[in-house]
Formats: structure tokens, C-alpha cells, sequence
């Protein structure tokens, strides 16, 4: 891979204002990009409309922009978002999830969440957690059970169904994180997770997540270690579609956590301490008020400097840095 071809993305669900950790995840992609002299993306990932926030979209745009870390690929002129906005890709995954069904690896689901429940609670009460795996599938209401005709019918009655992974049994798989080292995990632990659900005609994360990082050839992942538990579907999805040649590179980064050391860094932590989370004032849709660094009269270049001086050393007396010198 020449240098020029590095390709990153800073992926944020719109569904509140941007962490301060999330800000950490995309200056360390922005500074990667521009050390490599690669493109920096950014994907809005806004297929849970559950959660859907307004206004938390154009906050993030905002945030970046007040931070300096310019977007390469991902908004249109004017400012509206490219092609890179989740919701607006729905046919395309619905296709791969349609891929992943014709080649066996996924399978239709219609079991209701009132069906799904009620086992929850069977097993529980029996003191074991109820999977919807290898083990379980195949007493369940699916495709599997029920045969192609039947799958058809319930279909083209309309009646609401998921797409779901057919994780493989027994298979190890091994993955080197840049930060993390080798990691290493057996399909065995991992239920059938849902990638598509018919009711919105939207993606799960998984889906989504690796169907555009494959199209947009991203090259190297840098997200929260928040998301190391979905890398072993996340390489499975790569297997099933036949991408793993063309994996991106991964790497995990370490949550900001409480001053105590126990936790992810939360608004109150922040609030206690008396410095902000938040990168602007973020106004909820209640009303609620919480502060920002930029109008608590921090610059945009202190912001940086503290999120890469965390966790990072020079081995200088240097204190402050430009956005070059951190490239
Ligand atoms: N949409 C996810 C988030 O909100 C992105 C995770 C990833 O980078 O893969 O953080």
C-alpha cells in the first residue's frame, strides 16, 4: 500500500453531542490522515432512529470544524453531507444483507420481541442467558426452520422479520490491533447478531459499519475500545463477504476514563471537576444546558494538546504543540 492510499474515517452516530472522547477518536484519525498524506472521512452513522437526536448532526459538523480538523471526503458543498450519511444508503445494504443470504451466511428471523422476551425470561429463570446462536437457531422462527416456501409466504404477507449473521461454530480467528496486540477469539462465544431489520428497512452497526468501510476503502480503523467486543463479527462480516484481503488494519484506543481512574469520563465527572466534556455548548432537546470548551473561552489548539497529551509523552519540556508539529 503506497502512503497516499491511507484512507480514514471518524464515524460518529448523531445521537447526542460529541463526547470529548469522541473528538479524541477523530483528531487521532485526522492526524494519521495528514501524517500519511491520506483523506480523512467523515460518515454520519445514523441507522438507529431510536436514537436520533436533531441538531446533534450539524453539532458534530461544527465541533470539527471549530477544531480545525478538516474533512476531506463527506460533506457536499453548502455544507450538507455526502454520500456518506447512513440513512441515505439503505439500498445498498439491503443488497449485501441479500448477499450474505443467497451464500448462506445469514438467514431471515420472525421471531417477535414479545417471543424473544418470553425466552429471555424462561432462561433466567432456569439461572442461564438465553442466545440466539448455533445451539438455538434452529428451534427458532427463521428461515432455517421454516423452509424457503414458508420464508416467501411470511414475506410477501408482509409480516416484519430481521436478517441475522449465521456465526459459524468453532472457527478461531485472530486479528493484530495496532494498540492492542494480537487478539484472538473463537466463534463459539458469539450469538447470530440482527443486520437488517425489514420494519425500517435500515441496517444494524455491524452491517453498516463494515459494508462502507469495504466500499470506502478505508484502510486503517481508529475507533474507541468501546467497539473491540464487535471486531469478531466485524472480521467475520469480512469473511463471509469475501473482503478479508482487504481488511482495514484496526486499532482500539483506550477510553478517557473519571479522574478516579474507575469509568468512562461522563458529563458529571466533568461537571464536578469544573471543565467541560463537550466541545460547544450543547443545548438538549429538553433544554438543558452544558457547557463547552469554546465557550468557556478554551482555544480550539489547548482542546488538542490536552487530548493527545493524554496518555502520550513527548520525552520533551515542550508543552504546547501546533496541529503541524503533531503530525
Ligand atoms: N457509529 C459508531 C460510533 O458512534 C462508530 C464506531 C466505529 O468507528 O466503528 O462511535
Amino acid at each position: 500500500m503506497n502512503q497516499t492510499d491511507v484512507r480514514v474515517r471518524f464515524a460518529p452516530s448523531p445521537t447526542g453531542p460529541l463526547h470529548i472522547g469522541g473528538v479524541r477518536t477523530a483528531l487521532f484519525n485526522y492526524l494519521f490522515a495528514r501524517k500519511h498524506g491520506g483523506k480523512f472521512i467523515l460518515r454520519i452513522e445514523d441507522t438507529d432512529s431510536t436514537r436520533f437526536v436533531p441538531g446533534a448532526e450539524e453539532y458534530i459538523n461544527e465541533s470539527l470544524s471549530w477544531l480545525g480538523l478538516k474533512i476531506d471526503e463527506g460533506v457536499r458543498e453548502g455544507g450538507e453531507y455526502g454520500p456518506y450519511k447512513q440513512s441515505e444508503r439503505r439500498d445498498i445494504y439491503r443488497q449485501y444483507a441479500q448477499q450474505l443470504i443467497d451464500s448462506g451466511w445469514a438467514y431471515y428471523a420472525f421471531d417477535t420481541p414479545e417471543e424473544l422476551d418470553s425466552l429471555r425470561s424462561q432462561y433466567e429463570a432456569d439461572k442461564k442467558t438465553f442466545a440466539y446462536d448455533v445451539n438455538n437457531r434452529s428451534g427458532l422462527n427463521n428461515s432455517l426452520k421454516l423452509g424457503a416456501q414458508e420464508t416467501l409466504k411470511r414475506i410477501e404477507a408482509g409480516e416484519p422479520y430481521v436478517i441475522r449473521f449465521k456465526m459459524p461454530e468453532n472457527v478461531d480467528v485472530s486479528v493484530k490491533d495496532i494498540v492492542r496486540g494480537q487478539v484472538t477469539f473463537n466463534t463459539s462465544t458469539l450469538d447470530d447478531k440482527v443486520l437488517f431489520k425489514s420494519a425500517d428497512q435500515l441496517p444494524t452497526y455491524h452491517l453498516a459499519n463494515v459494508t462502507d468501510d469495504h466500499l470506502m476503502k478505508i484502510t486503517h480503523v481508529i475507533r474507541g475500545e468501546e467497539w473491540l467486543p464487535s471486531l469478531p463479527l466485524h472480521v467475520m462480516l469480512y469473511r463471509a463477504f469475501g473482503w478479508d484481503k482487504t481488511m482495514p488494519e484496526f486499532a482500539h484506543l483506550p477510553l478517557i476514563l473519571k479522574p478516579s481512574g474507575k469509568g468512562k469520563l461522563s458529563k458529571r465527572d466533568g461537571d464536578k471537576e469544573g471543565f467541560p466534556v463537550f466541545p460547544l455548548e450543547y443545548i438538549s432537546p429538553d433544554g438543558d444546558v452544558s457547557a463547552g470548551y469554546r465557550e468557556s473561552g478554551y482555544f480550539p489548539e489547548a482542546v488538542n494538546n490536552l487530548l493527545v497529551l493524554l496518555g502520550w509523552n513527548p520525552g520533551t519540556e515542550q508543552e504546547l504543540f501546533s496541529i503541524d508539529e503533531l503530525i
